[in-house]
């Protein structure tokens, strides 16, 4: 079986490609490396830089690698607090880039993909919590472009005939088990890198965005999953659609939440160091409260997240962080 895998070089992509080869499936790469890394890519996997807005560079791996059973689709751009100051350009990359991929894989009848959605397409929850079927409102334009993307495949579905499966997920998180690869974004913006480089030195503190929150610390709270069990609900979603699946859509996270304190608390503990904390305004577009239901995902594509407890999933974290204070970039 040979799956495809758009922005594999990424964070959750390059776990998700561990993971297939670990199972024993063949996987190419395709990424145009703006944020991902080679040295995060499985030296078994077969590699192409290239981007999804140019259709010659997509049709190339179709025409190169015939017998591809699946697309696994990562290749987006996915900081929130980006999107608010450069809408524009998450409009181009992640919708743009997502039009040029369906018309290739129609065009190449490759009818099956897998695609990596996000909680911010609910936006504020009416309840916690949060349901497939909930109303979609995004609050930044990140969670905008991604429903909007999920909306692309569903009318592709219905004019087409391609299978989707859309996985939202919620705070994705920790690193691979043998602390190889992990977490490294630059800029960095997520909240466990930055508090595990405040832990390693390589930063001074860490910014609490707002504490004026309706929640008991005043804090946000997320939902925090394993980027391990992420990699393997991918993995199963291939599984269901190669079985003959309907579409759907899946939320992904651990049906509980931890605020921005009690994660640096965790952190504290788990690395034994201070951690410097400064408090500032709340960051645009963030909703105060965001834990998944993921009943669905557990009942009809047999997922059982592995990583349950925060601290474990921050040991995780650390062991890469420890041993890498500059990402890849030390190695
Ligand atoms: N956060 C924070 N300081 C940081 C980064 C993030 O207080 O330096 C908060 C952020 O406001 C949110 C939570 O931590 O409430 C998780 O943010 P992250 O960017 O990791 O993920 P997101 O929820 O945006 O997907």
């Amino acid at each position: 079986m040979k799956i495809l895998v758009l922005g594999g070089a990424g964070y959750i992509g390059s776990h998700t490609v561990y993971r297939l080869i670990e199972q024993g499936y063949k996987v190419v790469v395709f990424d145009n490396f703006e944020t991902g890394y080679y040295e995060a890519i499985h030296p078994d996997a077969e590699v192409y830089e290239g981007d999804l807005r140019n259709r010659a560079d997509i049709d190339n791996v179709f025409d190169e690698e015939s017998d591809i059973d699946a697309v696994i689709h990562f290749a987006a751009n996915s900081l929130v607090g980006e999107s608010m100051v450069k809408p524009l350009k998450y409009y181009d990359n992640n919708i743009c880039g997502t039009k040029v991929l369906l018309e290739s894989m129609v065009a190449h009848n490759i009818n099956r993909i897998v695609f990596s959605s996000t909680a911010a397409t609910y936006g504020e929850p009416i309840h916690t919590p949060i349901l497939e079927n909930d109303p979609t409102n995004p609050t930044n334009c990140y969670g905008e472009t991604k429903r909007a993307m999920e909306r692309m495949f569903y009318w592709t579905e219905q004019a087409h005939g391609m299978k989707y499966v859309s996985l939202r997920y919620f705070n994705a998180c920790g690193a691979h088990i043998s602390g190889k690869i992990g977490e490294a974004h630059n800029p960095e913006s997520h909240l466990i890198p930055i508090i595990l480089q405040t832990a390693n030195g390589t930063r001074d503190h860490i910014s609490v965005f707002g504490t004026d929150y309706d929640t008991p610390d005043g804090t946000c709270i997320r939902d925090y999953i394993h980027v391990t069990d992420l990699a393997q609900a991918h993995i199963l979603a291939v599984e269901y659609l190669i079985n003959g699946g309907e579409s759907d859509i899946f939320n992904l996270g651990n049906g509980v939440g931890f605020s921005v304190k009690e994660v640096i608390e965790t952190a504290k503990k788990v690395t034994g160091k201070e951690i410097k904390v400064v408090e500032e305004n709340r960051r645009a577009g963030d909703p105060a409260v965001l834990i998944a239901s993921s009943e669905k995902a557990k009942k009809v594509l047999g997922w059982n997240p592995q990583y349950n407890e925060l601290s474990t999933i921050i040991e995780t974290a650390w062991k890469w962080h420890s041993t890498h204070p500059n990402g890849y970039k030390s190695n």
